[in-house]
């Protein structure tokens, strides 16, 4: 079978939840019996999502092979239960980047390199590249921005020349947002209407909407779509909020999508295996017993609102661990400032079940997540450190078990006297010449566990590979004395040299690990760490 390519672009507004309609449409046709790999476009000029705010952009999702991507591929990953790999993720710096390097080259043969058609040729190759490594039978490829706006134009102009190129094997779904005003109090139609017709202008004739409202869609707003915005009724489809986003496929499938899909490109379904998601659905659904998790962050608020989707990954990781238990899990957002401004806020600790330091940089809020880490060790209560969260465990445990009182990280402190976390040798180079795009320690690597150690009969095994992002790592010159007070190394590289996990002693659960386990787990294969973490915090 030729490749097919579904593209999924947003109408009227951003955070309609393309990325996740995407994964869902993914996970249908690959319950069917195909092979999906899914890809994400991101219409920012920088190269990687490793330099975007987190605050505005969301969590940096860091995949196998070390690209730091946009939160989505962490949909994919999760939805599709795959591994997506740098050839998966685009943005427009990435694009012109290579178009601009081949022009230099002089690969172009001297021929004058313009925006048309070198940059969408460019955007397809990518695609079409990476649909060939993932050998698969369908690519999505999710086009990021919402359509009408600039940043995207060229994207929309590859989806165009694709079709144009091979009309049987594109499809096109718009993803868009019905608003019920509330003094109105109808669904309407017409911004999408407008959104349609903007993508018509761009040449592309959308042959799905998915409409996101409040509400399941009903037959006369389906009808109208169907005038008003060229496509059949049926494939109007309706996409209200729910409480689970894992419920998605399953809605989807209410209304037939993935055989709509199947049938428009001359194909049949060759199994159905959506059972397993049904029961994990069911699961969530049915949990009544709460578990309840604090995480103490600093990247959560926009203005007036607060946003957790920096730490997305990690609340996705908590959610299947505590489905495994049959739990419902709770979050709480702890800014690490406020303990900094009042310890007495410590005291609220003791309502919750555990407490997750995720990644960070910088330092501000670093001695309210001290403070806490601090308060968990000393009173029993579940920890988990991820990254950041391990790093200030170390400093938590120098400062107080090992008498170094100023103990720190030259990223908060450069004069502490005791650099119990220091700057990777390698790192240092890289600062001083300003190369901070991509430079990190990043991907996965391999880690070799202490048999005698939490994580190792977490694992259930001694060797393991997981995700990382930082510069930073624990100081050698400290280990001997951290671990005659008390400290367990529960895991290093192969060699040895690098401490990825440190336990603490006589304690329910206090694991940190200088790798993101978070972007590992998977909705129906929880992570072993945060599995274990749970059950300790459930105890
Ligand atoms: N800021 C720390 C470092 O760069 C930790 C990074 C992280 O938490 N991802 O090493």
């Amino acid at each position: 079978m030729e490749h097919k390519f579904i593209f999924v672009a947003g109408g009227v507004m951003s955070g309609v939840g393309k990325g996740v309609a995407c994964a869902s449409i993914g996970k249908i046709l690959q319950s069917k019996g195909y092979k999906v790999t899914a890809i994400k476009i991101d219409p920012y000029i920088n190269v990687d999502a490793g330099t975007m705010n987190p605050t505005e952009h969301g969590e940096v999702f860091v995949t196998e092979d070390g690209d730091e991507t946009d939160q989505d591929i962490g949909n994919y990953e999760r939805f599709l239960d795959q591994n997506i790999l740098a050839t998966n993720y685009m943005t427009t710096g990435r694009v012109y980047l290579s178009v601009i390097q081949r022009e230099r080259n002089l690969e172009y043969e001297g021929k004058c390199v313009e925006v048309v058609p070198h940059v969408p040729e460019e955007v397809i190759n990518r695609i079409k590249n990476a649909a060939q490594l993932a050998k698969a039978d369908f690519t999505l490829v999710e086009i990021g921005g919402t359509v009408g706006e600039y940043q995207n134009i060229l994207f929309l102009e590859a989806v165009r020349m694709l079709r144009s190129q091979m009309p049987n094997d594109v499809m096109v779904v718009l993803v868009s947002y019905l608003p019920i005003p509330s003094k109105v109090g109808e669904m309407k139609t017409k911004p999408t209407q407008t959104a349609v017709r903007t993508l018509n202008s761009a040449g592309i004739f959308p042959d799905f909407i998915l409409c996101r409202s409040d509400m399941p869609l009903d037959e006369v707003r389906k009808q109208k779509l169907a005038t008003f915005c060229n496509i059949s009724k049926e494939n109007a489809i309706s996409a209200p909020d729910v409480e689970n986003i894992y419920e998605i496929p399953l809605n989807f499938e209410k209304e037939e999508l993935g055989d709509k899909i199947l049938t428009k490109f001359g194909l049949k379904s060759k199994a159905k295996n959506l059972e397993d998601w049904q029961k994990l659905v069911d699961i969530a659904k049915r949990a009544k017993q709460e578990v309840k998790i604090g995480i103490v962050g600093k990247y959560f608020s926009t203005g007036q609102f607060t946003l957790s989707d920096s730490y997305i990954s990690v609340i996705e990781a908590i959610k299947h661990a505590a489905w495994f238990h049959k739990r419902k899990p709770i979050l709480t957002w702890l800014n690490s400032e406020k303990f900094e401004k009042d310890p007495k806020e410590l005291e609220n600790l003791k309502e919750l079940d555990g407490i997750i330091v995720p990644g960070g940089f910088g330092s501000r809020g670093t001695e309210g997540k001290i403070m806490v880490i601090k308060y968990c060790r000393e009173n029993n209560l579940p920890y988990l450190g991820l990254c950041y969260g391990m790093q200030l465990a170390v400093i938590e445990f120098a400062r107080h078990m090992a008498g170094l009182a100023k103990a720190n990280s030259p990223e908060v402190d450069q004069k502490s006297p005791y650099h119990v976390v220091h700057i990777m040798p390698d790192q240092v180079e890289k600062i001083k010449q300003k190369k901070m795009g991509a430079t990190m320690r990043l991907g996965a690597y391999p880690c070799v566990l202490a048999k005698d150690s939490i994580s190792f009969k977490a694992y259930g095994r001694d060797k393991i590979n997981e995700r990382h992002r930082h510069r930073y790592e624990f100081n050698n010159e400290y280990r001997r004395l951290l671990v005659e007070k008390g400290l367990k190394i529960a895991g290093t590289s192969p060699d040895g040299k690098l401490v990825e996990i440190i336990e603490a002693p006589n304690h329910k659960f206090f694991v940190a690990t200088q790798f993101h386990p978070e972007f590992k787990s998977r909705p129906l294969k929880p992570h072993p760490l945060f599995r274990e973490f749970i059950k300790a915090a459930i105890s």
